[in-house]
């Protein structure tokens, strides 16, 4: 695991030889393992040429495509830390993280070359933006970019020199960014290995986004590393979704809880053969045990899994070992993985460890734990203690046999008259109903000033008449009183982040 991440990932390219590594699902463009290390070899020469150097920020913007990983590869190959950006952001969101990573270098796509320049010209101090295209009918990445220069060399420090730089989501305040190492990310791949093991013959369905460090990991380092055939889709469809694992016979899915509502619930799943799957794993926001099973037991398959982690964890410390799938209890996110260290402590005292059945602040001390912010030394501080426990943020425990369950974030817990309410358990509760489509539920301030719980509530299409008090009755039925909710607003949309989390927050701006 002391290696530069693209030596992790890519050391057995070689021996994988012509097997496919990367298909465009929209065209059944494919890359074959061969391709992709000598490709990404030639682009990190190119990109030496170009004036790329060890220690400087390359911004990543683009879609999902077969070319992000050659160009990931490339450029820390030749010594630079990527920094992926959402290919949604806006010219002023694109800005604010060149100017906050300093980041010099940008590779974009042809649609999104525009919003580059403009984030270019706002922020100063990008040398110059690359394109690198995939799709037919451009030219090839290995066309613009690439070099028959000799291959760059820089001498990295995998312990030290950053190999990537991700923003957290953004989904609690401003995305930070977040240092990881060429160790740290090699260190978590090999930390779940045991767990997930995925090798040639596997084919995984990469419709989350390569930028979050879910998709990154998951979808591109993972599955890459091991031999599999990633199929590559450029955003979330569920008609093309659905389609693309039946014709490419997809054998494993890793997605989010959204992905696993419209597999539970949505009529257009019955129209295709999803019969190549063999397990689905969520991750990134709660999933409720309840929908989880009506995912799988609809698709024929064991349990859905789960995993654990944040951005600032490179990004994992617990996942449900597919081989304990069909045992693991209901709603577990998994056991920790090796090398890892958890403490559950109490909500109102950090010294005070809690037992199995005790909910309190998750702890995580590894080797996966990040660098720190990127210049935010007192955020750093706040998370990382300074015996080396980072803070989690999110709230859960352990049963006696060590498997956790997160129930919510510290933050977003409602404090109704002195009781705690989590959001994720009457979000859940709200989408056993047949009327509603989705949900989320946040705290707002009554007229006495009691925090109580609110949901947002999205009808079905089937029933455009489901009324407040029915919606309420539907929960007030199946908690305890304390739990109600007690404010319902229909709305069209719940917000959510590209990993697939509600982003509460803007409910919050909103109320
Ligand atoms: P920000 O830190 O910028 O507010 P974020 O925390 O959403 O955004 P990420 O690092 O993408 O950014 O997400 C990590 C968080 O996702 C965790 O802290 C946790 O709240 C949530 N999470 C991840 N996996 C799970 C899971 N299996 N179950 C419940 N929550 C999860
Ligand atoms: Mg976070």
């Amino acid at each position: 695991v002391n290696l530069p991440i693209h030596e992790a990932v890519l050391g057995r390219a070689a021996e994988f030889g012509d097997a496919p590594a990367l298909i465009d699902g929209t065209d059944g463009t494919t890359l074959s393992y061969e391709q992709l290390d000598r490709f990404h070899r030639r682009v990190a020469a190119g990109l030496a040429e170009t004036g790329v150097r060890k220690g400087d920020v390359l911004a990543l913007h683009s879609p999902n495509t077969i070319a992000f990983p050659t160009a990931f590869y490339a450029a820390t190959r030749a010594g630079a830390a990527v920094t992926t950006v959402h290919p949604l952001a806006t010219a002023e969101e694109f800005a604010k993280q060149l100017g906050d990573s300093a980041a010099r270098w940008i590779v974009t796509v042809s649609p999104l070359l525009d919003t580059a320049r403009r984030a270019a010209e706002l922020a100063g101090g990008v040398r110059e933006i690359l394109v690198c295209d995939s799709a037919p009918g451009h030219r090839s990445l290995i066309d613009m970019l690439g070099s028959t220069a000799p291959e760059p060399e820089p001498a990295l420090d995998p312990a030290e020199d950053l190999a990537a730089l991700p923003y957290s989501s953004g989904t609690t305040g401003t995305p930070k960014g977040v240092m990881l190492t060429h160790r740290q990310i090699a260190t978590n791949l090999a930390q779940m290995e045991p767990a997930i093991d995925a090798g040639p013959g596997e084919r995984v369905l990469a419709v989350l986004p390569f930028f979050h460090i879910y998709g990154l990991t998951a979808l591109m380092n993972a599955p890459l590393r091991q031999g599999a055939t990633v199929v590559v889709l450029p955003r979330f469809d569920l008609e093309t979704f659905l389609a693309t694992i039946q014709n490419h016979r997809i054998t494993a899915l890793y997605v989010a809880p959204p992905i696993v509502l419209a597999l539970a619930k949505h009529p257009l799943v019955a129209q295709y053969d999803l019969s190549s799957l063999k397990y689905v794993i969520s991750a990134a926001a709660p999933l409720d045990a309840g929908l989880a099973a009506a995912c799988s037991r609809r698709l024929g398959l064991p349990p859905v899994g789960q995993a654990y982690g944040m951005t600032e964890l490179s990004p994992g410390s617990h996942v449900v070992p597919l081989g304990a799938m069909r045992d693991a209890p209901a709603g577990t996110v998994g056991k920790l993985i090796a090398g890892t260290e958890m403490r559950i402590v109490a909500l109102d005292d950090p010294g005070k460890d809690l037992g199995p059945g005790e909910n309190g602040e998750i702890l995580i001390r590894g080797p996966q734990v990040m660098k720190g912010y990127l210049g935010r030394p007192d955020a750093t501080a706040a998370l990382i203690d300074p015996d080396g426990w980072l803070h989690t943020g999110d709230v859960g425990h352990v049963d006696e046999d060590g498997w956790l369950f997160v129930v919510d974030r510290v933050k977003e817990l409602i404090k109704y008259k002195g009781f705690q309410v989590a959001p994720a358990e009457l979000e859940a509760l709200l989408l056993t109903h047949p009327g509603i489509a989705d949900a989320a539920v946040i705290g707002v301030h009554d007229d006495n000033g009691n925090e109580i719980p609110r949901a947002y509530v999205v009808r079905q299409p089937t029933a455009p008449d489901l009324t407040e008090a029915e919606v309420m009755m539907h929960v007030a039925e199946r908690v305890a009183p304390y739990k109600r909710v007690r404010q319902v607003v229909f709305t069209a949309t719940v917000p959510r982040a590209a990993s697939g989390k509600i982003l509460r927050r803007e409910l919050r701006e909103r109320a």
